[in-house]
């Protein structure tokens, strides 16, 4: 189990669904929890209280990190061993998550997440007003990931910036795995910039976005070794790991996955490589901008100064870590706890 430093934690079977959700509220220092909905099958509810504590506390992170008047939560339906619920069992599962929602009063927020998209949002808000990520018909923002693609690039300019002297992408190689949402809005716009792209995705379908770029398409098996000067983890967390950090061919690691170390730990041996890690929470925080643009009705032009931001801040953050002679990581972890007022930032488990 994660360290208790949580404010709330609900966990709740629901009435429609007989599922187990789970509410985690990390903090509400900076404002109210925002975290989105998963829906997964974890082998115990145990679990699924586990990754709603470790998730929300790298909320309250991003949102501090990113100036975000924002606190970090986060929401998990356990789903069963069947695959994803779908028609009638799916609505119940989302009106019994939001009936959770409602009974927080506002002190957290939902918004999609793995397993959750905007349609299931607005079914929640049939029964909640404390959810963000509407379909665009209905008020929202829309899909979040070109915002997400375009904080991960300007956090690859700035770790360029640093690395390569200069934060013009020409003839930079980046090897994006996962040609996901993000991933393919980010390889649209690198290729645009004129990048050597190198790409990968599990799922074969997605070779025809490399095509359409003239990328160059690599096995998922060796994806993590490709040599290149940017490596941009956009599929699930956990890329780097004990077994595979050693032999890292790249001089940049920043992505848009979450926790794409599997261990905060990893960041020590990335440093001792002077491989630049570009901590996640920073790079992708251009989703969690979106859905508070949202929440604030801010305009176009703001939403974009907030997210080109994120270049800035992670320029702070190498700068600091380079001064300090710490990890890019610890800076991270710092930049957010002055934001909360001092107190220590505990690294998610
Ligand atoms: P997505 O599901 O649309 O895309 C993920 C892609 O990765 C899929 O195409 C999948 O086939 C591929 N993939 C999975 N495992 C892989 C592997 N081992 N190797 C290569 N490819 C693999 O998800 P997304 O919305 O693009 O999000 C990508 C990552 O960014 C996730 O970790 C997500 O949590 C994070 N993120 C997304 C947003 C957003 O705006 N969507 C915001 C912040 C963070």
């Amino acid at each position: 189990m994660n360290a208790l430093d949580h404010e709330e934690l609900l966990v709740r079977r629901g009435d429609r669904s007989g599922l187990y959700t789970v509410i985690a509220v990390h903090s509400t220092t900076l404002g109210p929890a925002l975290g989105g909905c998963r829906l997964w099958h974890y082998p115990s509810t145990a679990d699924g209280v586990d990754d709603a504590m470790r998730l929300a506390r790298a909320m309250t992170y991003k949102a501090a990190a990113a100036g975000l008047d924002l606190g970090g939560g986060k929401g998990v339906i356990c789903a069963d061993g069947g695959g994803p619920p779908r028609g009638g069992a799916r609505r119940a599962a989302l009106l019994d998550f939001a009936d959770a929602v409602a009974s927080l009063d506002g002190r957290y927020i939902t918004a999609e997440d793995v397993g959750t998209s905007s349609a299931d949002i607005a079914v929640m808000a049939e029964r909640t007003t404390h959810v963000v990520g509407l379909p665009r018909e209905l008020g929202g923002m829309g899909d979040p990931s070109p915002v997400t693609a375009r904080g991960v690039e300007a956090a690859i300019r700035a770790c360029c910036r640093r690395r390569l002297r200069s934060d013009e992408l020409g003839g930079v190689h980046v090897a994006v795995i996962g040609l996901g949402h993000v991933g393919s809005h980010l390889a649209r716009n690198l290729a645009a910039a004129g990048a050597e792209l190198t790409v990968s995705d599990i799922d074969p379908r997605r070779r025809a976005v490399a095509d359409a770029l003239a990328a160059r398409w690599i096995d998922p098996e060796i994806e993590v070794v490709a040599e290149c000067d940017v490596l941009a983890p956009c599929a699930l967390g956990g890329t780097i790991t004990a077994e595979n950090v050693d032999a890292l061919r790249c001089e940049i690691v920043c992505g848009a996955a979450n926790n794409v170390l599997a261990e905060d730990a990893l960041a020590e041996d990335l440093a001792e490589r002077e491989i630049i890690y570009a901590p996640d929470f920073i790079a992708n925080a251009g989703g969690l901008i979106n859905v508070y643009a949202e929440l604030h009705q801010l305009e176009e032009e703001q939403v974009g100064e907030l997210v080109d931001g994120i270049g800035d801040c992670m320029g702070r953050v190498l700068d600091a870590a380079e001064r300090r002679s710490i990890t890019p990581l610890d800076a991270a972890y710092e930049l957010a706890a002055e934001r909360l007022g001092g107190a220590p930032a505990a690294q998610a488990a």
